[in-house]
């Protein structure tokens, strides 16, 4: 799973299922000032989150 951000400045995790999650849609990691810092993305790495669209069957991201 890799964090990026996307056109608008807000986090988006790549999920290793090929899916981009934001992380403002997910409410354990909304608000967290851990995403702000390196130390704490990085702590986060395996973190792995429930993914919405693969239950919807959803086509990849990429
Ligand atoms: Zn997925």
């Amino acid at each position: 799973m890799l964090l990026r951000k996307d056109e608008e400045n807000h986090w988006v995790a790549r999920l290793a299922c090929g899916h981009f999650q934001h992380v403002r849609h997910n409410p354990p990691w909304t608000n967290r000032p851990w995403v702000e810092s390196i130390e704490g993305r990085n702590s986060m790495l395996g973190f792995l989150l429930t993914c919405k669209k693969c239950d919807e069957n959803a086509p990849r991201d990429y």
